[in-house]
């Protein structure tokens, strides 16, 4: 179970400056929600402060019906996945998909079984051995999404994470990305891009934001399919 719920969220920054006004959303195990909307709307805002990166100025946020706000953010079951890979770049492969679980002192054979999982699962075996500047952007970016999986974290945050890649690459990854929705059902997924097209393709339910509060929720064909 790991439903997540946002209760008249609202942020404000030191600056006074208020960005979020009144966010209510309930978000079931195992959606996969986008976020949309304006650059400056508040999408990353959003997304911090659900991984516990940024503070919540008011409101509740609850995950599996418990209240987050103050737990801090390796304690919440979340992993996220950013636009800018942040490889280790001395590290391979395997050992950067690996050390989070070395941190949590899980045991040798765990580790193993989890990286080579999760390897498989994005097609990245053959690259176990290499070092991240030995691989294309599109496999960077796989490694990174691995380096999140690998701790089976009950919900998953994405940055916009396909915006630093090619065209070409961007289609791969994003298609790996749904395949991954595919692999782990029960997992929730939360993701922020200003690409309509990964919304169209990627989202259960696409919520867009703008002016501080929530504009739209609604299936891709609700909110852009006008006959
Ligand atoms: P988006 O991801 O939709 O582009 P952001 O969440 O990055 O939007 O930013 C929302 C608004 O909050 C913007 O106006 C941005 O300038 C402002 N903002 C973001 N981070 C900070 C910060 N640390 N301090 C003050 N204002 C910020
Ligand atoms: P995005 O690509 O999400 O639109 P931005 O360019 O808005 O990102 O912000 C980049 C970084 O700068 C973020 O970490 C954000 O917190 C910070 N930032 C954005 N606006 C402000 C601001 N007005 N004051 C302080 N920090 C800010």
């Amino acid at each position: 179970m790991a439903d997540v719920k946002l209760t008249h969220v609202k942020k404000i920054y030191s600056n006074k400056v208020e960005v979020l006004h009144d966010i209510n959303l309930d978000i079931k195990q195992g959606e996969f929600i986008v976020f949309v909307g304006p650059s400056g709307c508040g999408k990353s805002t959003l997304l911090r402060m659900i991984s516990g990166l940024e503070d919540i100025s008011g409101g509740t946020l609850e995950i599996d019906g418990k209240v987050m706000n103050d737990v801090p953010p390796a304690l919440r079951g979340i992993a996220m996945v950013f636009q800018s890979y942040a490889l280790y770049p001395h590290m391979s492969v395997y050992d950067n998909m690996a050390f989070s679980l070395q941190i949590a002192k899980t045991s040798k054979a765990d580790i193993d079984k989890q990286v080579r999982k999760a390897a498989e699962m994005l097609q990245l075996t053959p690259y176990l051995d290499r070092l991240p500047k030995a691989l294309s952007g599109g496999q960077r970016q796989r490694v990174a999404i691995g380096r999140a999986i690998v701790r089976s974290p009950q919900v998953f945050l994405f940055d916009e994470p396909l915006s630093n890649l090619d065209a070409a690459l961007r289609v791969a990854t994003r298609m790996e990305i749904a395949n991954l929705k595919d692999s782990m059902p029960d997992s929730t997924m939360i993701y922020v891009t200003h690409d309509q097209v990964e919304a169209m393709t990627l989202a259960d339910r696409i919520v867009l934001l703008s002016g501080g509060n929530i504009e739209q929720v609604g299936s891709p064909l609700e909110l852009y399919e006008h006959p």
